[in-house]
This record gives C-alpha cells, sequence and structure tokens, in this order.
C-alpha cells in the first residue's frame, strides 16, 4: 500500500474507536484519511461473542451518532441497509448483542473506502525533508511505506493475566484468558472441573456460560480478588461520569490526584451488569427447586491466586489467599479461565520516535486534552484512542465516548470544527467552577 503525497492522518489498528474517525471522516472533503489493521478483516473481541450477550452500552453509542446521527454510518442506517428496522422497533432494546455489534462494524468497515486490511504498521518516523510521518508497513505485497501528517493509534488493549497464572498461559493449555474462551469453549465444557478467576464483565460471563452447560459430577468454581460480586454503576446521574464534562475535568487533576482516583472507580468500569449477575443467581435459584442446593458449584470472592503449577494429568494446581481471614488453600482444577482483563497495548511502532516523546513520573505517555501525545516542537500530531485512561479517566475505553473523542481529533487535525461538539454534556459540575 502506498501514498504519494502525504495524507492528513493515518489511522493505526482498526477496532471501534478508528472506525468511527475513519466514518466521521468519510465525505470531508479536506481530510485524506486512511486507516489500517493488521488483520485480514474486521473482528471484535471474536472469543467472547457469547449468544445472548450484549452491549453495556445504548446501541446510540455506535460509531457516529453522538456526534452525528446524520451520518450514513449509524447503526440505524446499518439496520435499514440490512433491511432490520422493524424487528429491531418491534425488541425496542437499547442494548443490543455484542454479535450484532460486531456485524454493524464489519459492515462499516467493508464500507469505508478508508478501511485497510492485512496492514500491519512496524515502525513510525519522522521525516523532516518530507515534513510528515512515514509509516512502514507490512502487508499482503511486501513492505511499503505511508506518508502521514499526523497518526492515530488505534491499537487496542492486549490481554492481562496475574503472575503466577501469565507461566503457565499457552494456546493450548490449562490456563487460558477468557479472550480465547469461545476458541476452546467444547474442551472447557467436557472438563470435570474448572475455575474461572476475575469478577468483571467477562468473568461473569463465561461462569454463567459454564454453568449453563455444567453436567452432573461436573465442578464449576468462580473465584475473584475483588471484595464482593459486584454490579456495575448504571445510575442516571453515575453515568456522568463518562462524559466528556468529566473527562476534561479528569485531564485537569494532577498527575498523583488521577493516579489515586482512578483505583477507586473499579465499579464504574471494571464490575458487572446487574442484569448478569441476576441471570447466575437465577441458574442457581432454579438448580434449589425441590430442596438441596446446586451441586459442584462454587463462588469465593476476596480470593487471590497465590501460586500455580501445572500437574503431571494436564490440570493446574492453584494456591489461593483470603486475606481478611488470613487463610490459604490449595485446589486442583482441570482448566483456569483467566478473566482478568486487559492493559494497553505497547506502542511498538513509535520506538523511532522515543525521543521527541514526552512521559510522566512514571513512564506513561504524557497526553494532552485533545487526545495527543507530547512531544518535541515540530512534529505532527501523534493521537490516541484508548491508551489514556491515566490522563483522561475511566471514559478511555468506553464505546459511549469513541464518536465525541474521534470527532475532537479530527477537528484538532483539520484545524477547523468539521464537526461541532456540545460545550456541556453533563448535569453534575465536576469540580468548583469558581474556586477563591
Ligand atoms: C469482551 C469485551 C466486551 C466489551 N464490551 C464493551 C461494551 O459493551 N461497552 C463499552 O463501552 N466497552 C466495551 N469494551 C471495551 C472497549 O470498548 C473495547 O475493547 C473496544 O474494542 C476497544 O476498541 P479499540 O478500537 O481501542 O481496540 P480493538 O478493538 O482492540 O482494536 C485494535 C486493533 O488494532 C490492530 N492493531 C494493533 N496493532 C497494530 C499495528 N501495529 N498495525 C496494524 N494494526 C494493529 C489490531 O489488530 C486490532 O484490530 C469491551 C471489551 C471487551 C474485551
Amino acid at each position: 500500500m502506498s501514498h504519494e503525497s502525504p495524507l492528513d492522518l493515518l489511522g493505526v489498528g482498526i477496532g471501534p474507536f478508528n472506525l468511527s474517525l475513519a466514518a466521521l471522516a468519510d465525505g470531508v472533503e479536506d481530510l485524506d484519511v486512511r486507516c489500517v489493521d493488521e488483520r485480514s478483516s474486521f473482528g471484535w473481541h471474536p472469543g467472547m461473542l457469547l449468544e445472548g450477550t450484549t452491549l453495556q452500552v445504548p446501541f446510540l453509542a455506535d460509531l457516529v451518532t453522538l456526534v452525528d446521527p446524520t451520518s450514513r454510518w449509524s447503526f440505524l442506517a446499518y439496520l435499514r441497509e440490512r433491511r432490520r428496522l422493524f424487528p429491531f422497533y418491534f425488541a425496542e432494546r437499547f442494548l443490543v448483542p455484542r454479535a450484532e455489534f460486531d456485524d454493524y462494524c464489519r459492515w462499516a468497515a467493508e464500507g469505508l473506502d478508508a478501511c485497510r486490511f492485512g496492514h500491519r504498521v512496524e515502525a513510525i518516523r519522522w521525516d523532516e525533508a518530507a515534513g510528515a510521518f512515514a509509516a512502514s508497513l507490512i502487508g499482503p505485497d511486501g513492505v511499503g511505506e505511508v506518508l502521514a501528517r499526523n497518526v492515530v493509534l488505534g491499537i487496542g488493549t492486549a490481554p492481562t493475566l496475574p503472575a503466577p497464572l501469565r507461566a503457565l498461559h499457552d494456546d493450548d493449555g490449562p490456563v487460558l484468558h477468557s479472550a480465547q474462551y469461545l476458541h476452546r469453549r467444547d474442551a472447557l465444557r467436557a472438563l470435570d472441573d474448572v475455575t474461572v478467576v476475575g469478577s468483571g464483565q467477562s468473568g461473569a460471563e463465561v461462569f454463567l456460560d459454564l454453568l449453563r452447560a455444567q453436567r452432573p459430577g461436573q465442578v464449576r468454581r468462580w473465584c475473584t480478588r475483588s471484595r464482593a460480586i459486584a454490579p456495575m454503576e448504571y445510575s442516571k446521574l453515575g453515568l456522568e461520569q463518562f462524559t466528556p464534562d468529566y473527562t476534561r475535568y479528569f485531564h485537569g487533576l494532577q498527575e498523583p490526584v488521577r493516579d489515586r482516583v482512578l483505583p477507586q472507580q473499579s465499579q464504574l468500569y471494571k464490575a458487572i451488569s446487574a442484569d448478569t449477575i441476576a441471570e447466575i443467581q437465577q441458574v442457581l435459584y432454579e438448580r434449589t427447586i425441590g430442596g438441596g442446593w446446586p451441586d459442584g458449584v462454587s463462588i469465593t470472592p476476596n480470593v487471590s491466586v497465590a501460586s500455580a503449577a501445572g500437574i503431571a494429568d494436564g490440570g493446574v494446581t492453584l494456591e489461593l489467599r483470603e486475606p481478611d481471614q488470613g487463610q490459604a488453600a490449595t485446589l486442583r482444577t482441570d482448566a483456569v479461565v483467566a478473566a482478568t482483563g486487559y492493559a494497553p497495548r505497547e506502542p511498538r511502532c513509535l520506538r523511532p520516535l522515543e525521543d521527541a516523546l514526552q512521559r510522566d513520573a512514571r513512564g506513561r505517555l504524557a497526553i494532552d486534552a485533545e487526545h495527543r501525545l507530547v512531544t518535541r516542537p515540530g512534529l505532527g500530531g501523534i493521537f490516541v484512542q484508548n491508551a489514556e485512561l491515566h490522563t483522561h479517566g475511566v471514559g478511555a475505553p468506553d464505546l459511549g465516548l469513541g464518536a465525541w473523542r474521534s470527532a475532537t481529533i479530527l477537528n484538532a487535525v483539520a484545524g477547523r470544527e468539521v464537526h461541532p461538539l456540545p460545550e456541556r454534556t453533563a448535569f453534575t459540575t465536576f469540580g468548583l467552577e469558581h474556586a477563591a
């Protein structure tokens, strides 16, 4: 893939966030935007597209609607093109199936001229003579180079495992990450004893899925370091922490304050939907009809995996600790599904620019209010989507803020208001407006 004159903006990665950017840039005459992804086609967390699961945000958090509901890339436009508007209308659903969101995004990715799959961005350097970034790409035709005055990284996050489980994790082994769940589900369902670790939304969904398929004699365990199996914040004003207003407030806080606040907000983005908790309770409740207690099920919060060891028969031994009791216990299980979250992916392609990037006291990238990395003067803009949890707060991975962030970046690149954005987005006032 080559391009003679520099692009205005090169998007690295095509997840929902850069896809939103491509959709909002579509038809903007003075912006030449291209987005590339190393995958051969679009795919949204394929290992977790479980039947019956839905988005955790209303369908209005699609690629464009919260910025431009008239865009031809809206979720409703997708339904119209698929001739499914009437069924959707009668379904009266705000939370659409996760598989449907994946299909919607694929539809957009296939329709948008700006999107190219099968191209991995290896390295990005600044080309002084061209006054642009030079991105080297590996694609089906070999290595190529693309010039772009600005770049936006939308490379997503990578699965993480706690240290004791990391060493045992591999594609076919007894320890896997929930991101791989669907690819291994049949084999897991057949095992006598499976342990799910972690109580975010993914942990709850995997446990529920295993529970539903549980056969007599099988054991299904769920343990988590969290103090309780807790629901996600979903109150109308609580959700205002996922607005541009809150993002702006959070970005304006001092770095040590942000680092103190963020871990206290796990209920906003790491907990479980109350509906999924209710579904798990319902499955267990139904098993008590006629008397007795559900066999072969354990749910244990406030325990962490202190160590793990593979055993000869292919299973795993876990040493668990309960800090409040001061107790430890060892259990043997056939497989462990680590639903232990994701961390920002290391932006390796930026290594040639390392000297030009400013980092904070903890070595993280410094990022300005418009989602632009702070660099030495004289370079184009390097923007990030979903790598700014430490600077912009809990909304960084949230789909509901994707369109707004994409529009903010496009406005910054164009140097004009391509997409008008509202000044006020929350009824809550975050911080004191007129501090003495
Ligand atoms: C199972 C799951 C469900 C979620 N559900 C919700 C939800 O309901 N609501 C919500 O608000 N949030 C949800 N999230 C959080 C978040 O919105 C998603 O993770 C979202 O996919 C993030 O999009 P992204 O564009 O940052 O990255 P990704 O979707 O991870 O896409 C990144 C892309 O970058 C590509 N890439 C990486 N490096 C390169 C490179 N060097 N060159 C080329 N391409 C590259 C990858 O191939 C990948 O396709 C969910 C997360 C998970 C894991």
